[in-house]
């Protein structure tokens, strides 16, 4: 059903000359932001530079992180968004902005509970590394969220006749004559000419620079080699277009790589988390764990890194697979093995057939007593007992950028003094600080909501005064 939709994107010859806020991207803060504008009765106008919107949120797999929901409470999960809060920051290692995560945790459930109004239900739940309790929220078909997300979201703009332009390059961000607040930005259309909208605010949507050569040279030449998942137009410009009217950037070093990303084909793919959440373990070339698959990120991508092969391998069962939709698409396209005996297995992935049959056994110990003396995982146990056995050939690669433009709570742009930009707001992985030095996986589809809206509710206060 959700395929069969297509967003017919503005012409460029619909433009007009003013509207009260421009959002730059139509990824998931892009989209959210301007869904929440139009419903606080603003005229948003959204540009994307690509062809196809969604940006990396559309890449997104595993889910949406909220806690305090009603979806975990029908699922008999009782949380506290303080548990939340503290999870998020022990794993961005305390570097974490607390404002920003004060506010993003204690307001998941609202984004979740605004989401299911507009039609858009995250029933199911899954885990994420470094999480306490099942607080992934997606589809209840297991669909891959960004997609989802994306679909969805476009299908209530289109409703409610929000203009979206693909193809169309914001190049500046202008400031009335005494540089006090925005008025206006200027456009690159498909065939190369400059357009100037007047507007009253600007939201910077515009994603992380995972896909940049240069800023990666720049602030992590130790990193540079590294494959990415991003999409190519994750370059950054949002970091310029914020600079050039003095914002302050920070925390531009800390990238996250990715542990699970299928790289052996040109095209590269991010094997999401919720494998591992649904109970996949990691072997190396000796058919054996070697980190509690459910660590960090950041951990487990170290882990990976330190091995002889700097690859390792995910090994899961049926009912995995089962659990996460993905993986069926992942195995059309050949990703993943897949045999009918853990020696058949083990031949196909060239690890020696009794250290993997050990490997499973202690593992399925481990999960049949709920206690992993290893490596003391404790979420995401599940036995692996019946053929077919799968297995994903994986290495880590760069896949979120932590850093970005300084913003408030109140998504408030920041200059160098730390004071607000009049009329420029940011949302997403544009922004710095949230994560600290570690992004929780399914908190960045989170981030978009929870900022997205509250861009589009600060404009509109800023509007009102
Ligand atoms: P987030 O997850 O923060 O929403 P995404 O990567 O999903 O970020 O979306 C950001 C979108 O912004 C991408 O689709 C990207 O192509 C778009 N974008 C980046 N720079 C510009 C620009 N200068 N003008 C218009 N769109 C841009």
């Amino acid at each position: 059903m959700a395929d069969k939709f297509y967003f017919e994107p503005y012409k460029i010859e619909q433009l007009q000359a003013s509207y009260d806020v421009a959002i730059i991207g139509a990824g998931g803060a892009g989209l959210t932001a301007a869904l929440q504008a139009v419903e606080l009765g603003l005229k948003p106008v959204v540009f994307e530079k690509m062809e196809r919107l969604g940006g990396n949120t559309n890449r997104a797999s595993s889910g949406m992180n909220a806690s305090e929901t009603s979806v975990q409470l029908k699922h008999g999960v009782i949380d506290d968004f303080k548990d939340f809060y503290q999870e998020t920051y022990v794993g961005g290692g305390k570097l974490n902005d607390p404002k920003l995560l004060e506010y993003f945790a204690s307001h998941t459930s609202q984004a979740i509970a605004w989401l299911q109004e507009q039609g858009i239900r995250l029933d199911d739940l899954t885990i994420t590394g470094a999480m306490s309790k099942p607080r992934t929220h997606r589809p209840a078909s297991t669909a891959p969220i960004g997609a989802f997300m994306i679909t969805n979201l476009l299908k209530q703009l289109q409703q409610k006749q929000v203009a979206i332009f693909n193809q169309t390059k914001v190049i500046e961000l202008m400031m009335d004559d005494a540089k006090q607040k925005i008025c206006g930005i200027k456009l690159e259309d498909a065939d190369q000419k400059i357009h100037q909208v007047e507007v009253k605010a600007v939201i910077l949507a515009s994603g992380g620079f995972g896909a940049s050569q240069e800023l990666m040279n720049k602030y992590r030449p130790d990193l540079a080699h590294y494959k990415t998942t991003n999409h190519e137009g994750a370059t950054g410009d949002g970091l310029a277009l914020a600079t050039a009217l003095g914002a302050q950037l920070r925390d531009m070093d800390l990238i996250q790589i990715h542990p699970t990303v299928q790289q052996d084909n040109p095209h590269v793919y991010l094997i999401g988390e919720a494998v591992r959440g649904e109970g996949a373990i990691l072997i190396n070339q000796d058919a054996k764990r070697f980190v509690n698959e459910l660590a960090t990120r950041k951990i487990v991508s170290n882990a990976i890194s330190a091995l002889e092969q700097k690859s390792a391998y995910l090994i899961f069962g049926e009912e995995v697979f089962k659990r996460v939709q993905a993986l069926a698409f992942y195995a059309h396209i050949g990703l993943v093995i897949q045999a009918q005996s853990i020696s058949q297995l083990a031949k196909q992935i060239n690890v020696d057939a009794t250290k993997l049959e050990n490997t499973l056994t202690t593992w399925n110990q481990a999960v049949d007593s709920n206690n992993d003396s290893q490596f003391g995982r404790t979420t995401g146990l599940r036995v692996i007992k019946q053929a077919p056995y799968y297995a994903i050939h994986i290495a880590p690669a760069i896949h979120y950028t932590m850093g970005g433009i300084h913003a408030d709570q109140y998504t408030r742009v920041l200059d160098e003094n730390g004071t607000p930009i009049a009329g420029l707001y940011a949302a997403g992985e544009v922004v710095g600080g949230l994560h600290g030095n570690n992004r929780i996986g399914g908190n960045s589809i989170a981030e978009t909501v929870v900022f997205g809206r509250q861009a589009a509710i600060q404009v509109a206060r800023y509007l009102q005064n």
